[in-house]
C-alpha cells in the first residue's frame, strides 16, 4: 500500500525536524490501562489513540518548527493505525505527514526502529532536530549522532517503558 503523502513541501532542501507522536504531541495517559491489564490489550491501546488529547507544548513546538523546517513524524505506532493517526493530526490542525510508522509486524524496541528510519531519512535530507519523549530512544539516537532532544512535558510512562522493553510493541 502506498503511504499517503503530504502536500509538496515548499522546498526539498529545507532540513528536517523529526517529531515523535505519542508523548510529544499526543497524550497517551488515558489508554495506558490497556497495557497494565493482563493480558495486555494492545489493539485497544492503539485504537483508543483516536481520543488522545493534544499536548499543546508539543503542538506549539511543531508549529514553530514549520517556519524553518520540513516536519516529519516518526512514530512507533503500527502502520495499521495510519488512517486514524492522520485524522487525529488533521483534527488538531497539524500537518498529516510525512508520517513514518512501524511496520505492522515489526516488534523491535522503538529505539532500533527509529535509529534505522533516521539513517534512511538522512540519506536524502539533513536532519536538524529530533524530538522524542522516550529516554531509551533518546539515548540510542544520541549515541548514533543525532541532534535529539528529550520531550519532558509528559513524563514517559513506566508502563509504556516496560511494555517496550519486554514486548517491543510501540
Ligand atoms: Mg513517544
Amino acid at each position: 500500500m502506498a503511504a499517503p503523502l503530504s502536500e509538496p513541501s515548499p522546498s526539498d532542501t529545507r532540513p528536517l525536524a523529526v517529531f515523535d507522536v505519542d508523548g510529544v504531541l499526543a497524550d497517551v495517559r488515558h489508554r495506558l490501562h490497556h497495557l497494565e491489564a493482563r493480558p495486555q490489550r494492545w489493539e485497544r491501546f492503539f485504537r483508543a489513540a483516536d481520543r488522545d488529547p493534544v499536548l499543546e507544548e508539543g503542538a506549539d513546538r511543531l508549529r514553530a518548527a514549520l517556519v524553518g523546517f520540513d516536519v516529519v513524524y516518526l512514530t512507533g505506532r503500527p502502520e495499521r493505525t495510519r488512517g486514524m493517526t492522520e485524522r487525529w493530526l488533521a483534527r488538531h490542525d497539524l500537518p498529516t505527514g510525512p508520517l513514518l510508522m512501524r511496520a505492522d509486524h515489526d516488534h523491535r524496541p522503538a529505539r532500533y526502529m527509529k535509529r534505522e528510519a533516521l539513517r534512511t531519512l538522512a540519506g536524502t535530507r539533513d536532519v536538524a532536530s529530533v524530538l522524542d519523549d522516550d529516554p531509551a530512544v533518546v539515548a540510542v539516537l544520541e549515541a548514533d549522532g543525532w541532534p535529539v532532544e528529550l520531550a519532558t512535558w509528559l513524563p514517559h510512562s513506566s508502563t509504556l517503558q516496560s511494555a517496550q522493553e519486554v514486548e517491543g510493541r510501540t
